[in-house]
């Protein structure tokens, strides 16, 4: 790695010098957005190989290039780990990234013009469930479910009678900004009474699936599909897991229906990635990831913080701030000049706009894999409430203290990958 990095910094030092500071900026914040993570160093160097030099449109033994002699053999390995980590007949390793992923879905299942239901965009679902400013808004016919506002969470009447009366062809469960566990059984009760194909959108929580913290949709959806740099803490891409009658349908999608040449540096770092997830480590990883979670949700709790649903059953909190007259982007603002870095979000029935929403979505993932534990979620969660009530009153000052005790703790909790200090 040394020969190429020093090989980068002689040809393009103003490259060079970027990545650099974005190393150290990662080493110096404490991350908490929820789709993020750290990789490791082996996930890392696989990235960057001559794996990026090769053509293998197609799949192992049916190529359209020669020179597959080590291509096939890293992407079987990859199919094979990801089978037998999540349990599933077929997996395609393929998707640059999960809204392809969903995007070959549609192409698998649906015409221009057919229904697909899933969550709404402002309930905590993804773009490419359908929402309007996205392809899959604008060429399918888009119904959407929500959460209720008493509770948070989505209310299976409303699912139900949403699919009796448009018929989707497609359900997609899950979603971007959903803090509790998902029901697969009864979504999979409702998919089968209209004949929908269910598809789990599991991007967000994969890893803590692997690792055995939050219930598995195998069984229960026929399609499954993920990215594979959030929680599963491997590189920039996407997986679609399905039972053996949808394979050839998949992968048809995905190629020639989608895409051209597959990254085969990523599917090699993908393949590193599941190898390490199917570690006891990583159980006890995907265990403490919700563990923290938990304990962030108790301290800001504790401290009249409200939480969409009252808290988090796996890595993620949505942060209300409606009651704290400081909205969403300032509270981020704020929050990252202190060195806690995380995204503004729309919260289910926002009051403002989704530019300016009135919350915050956090998660312990990243935080997680630096090895952070309990006592420091605590902290975090005190930092947070106290950056927002300085945010309130322009208390720069204290924005300021707070950047450096952030510091002081994240020099003693050294990131995976990160070579500097
Ligand atoms: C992140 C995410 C995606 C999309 O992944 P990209 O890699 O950003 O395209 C799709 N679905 C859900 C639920 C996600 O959270």
């Amino acid at each position: 790695m040394t020969d190429v990095r020093s090989a980068l910094t002689a040809t393009d030092p103003e490259i060079a010098g970027l990545i650099a500071s974005e190393e150290q900026r990662q080493a110096d914040t404490i991350r908490l957005i929820a789709s993020e993570n750290y990789v490791s160093a082996a996930v890392l160097e696989a990235t960057g190989t001559v794996l990026t030099n090769k053509y293998s449109e197609g799949y192992a033994g049916k190529r359209y290039y020669e020179g597959q002699q080590f291509i096939d053999p890293i992407e079987e390995l990859a199919i094979a780990r990801a089978k037998s980590l999540f349990g599933v007949d077929h997996a395609n390793v393929q998707p640059y990234s999960g809204s392809p992923a969903n995007l070959a879905v549609y192409l698998a299942f649906l015409s221009p013009g057919d229904t697909v239901l899933g969550m709404g965009l402002a309930m905590g679902g993804h773009l490419t469930h359908g929402h309007a400013v996205s392809a899959t808004g604008k060429w399918f016919k888009a119904v959407h479910y929500g959460v209720r506002r008493d509770t948070g969470v989505v209310d299976f009447d409303e699912i139900r009678s949403l699919a009796l009366e448009h018929r989707p062809k497609v359900i997609f469960c899950g979603g971007t900004a959903v803090p509790r566990t998902i029901d697969y059984a009864s979504f999979a009760t409702i998919a089968a009474e209209v004949g929908a194909v269910l598809v789990a959108d599991i991007a967000h929580i994969a890893g803590l699936i692997a690792g055995g913290a939050h219930p598995s949709p195998v069984g229960h959806a026929s399609v499954i599909t993920t990215t594979t740099h959030k929680t599963l803490r491997g590189p920039r891409g996407a997986m679609i897991l399905c039972d053996a009658e949808h394979a050839a349908a998949i992968d048809k999608a995905v190629f020639p229906g989608l895409q051209g040449g597959p990254h085969n540096h990523t599917t090699a770092a993908i393949a590193v990635a599941l190898r390490e997830a199917a570690t006891d480590d990583f159980k006890a990883y995907a265990h403490a990831i919700v563990a923290n979670s938990r304990a962030l949700a108790t301290e800001l709790g504790s401290r009249g913080v409200d939480m969409v649903s009252g808290g988090s059953d796996n890595h993620l909190i949505l942060i209300d701030l409606t009651n704290r007259d400081v909205p969403g982007k300032i509270a981020a603002k704020a929050l990252d000049r202190a060195g806690i870095e995380c995204n503004y979000n729309a919260v289910p029935f926002d009051t403002r706009k989704p530019f300016d929403p009135s919350g915050l979505r956090i998660g312990t993932a990243a935080v997680t894999s630096r090895g952070m534990g309990v006592d420091e979620m605590r902290q975090i969660g005190r930092w947070i409430d106290e950056v927002v009530t300085a945010a309130g009153k322009g208390d720069e000052e204290s924005i300021t203290k707070i950047g450096a005790e952030v510091r002081s703790v994240t020099s003693a909790f050294p990131a995976p990958g990160i070579t500097v200090a």
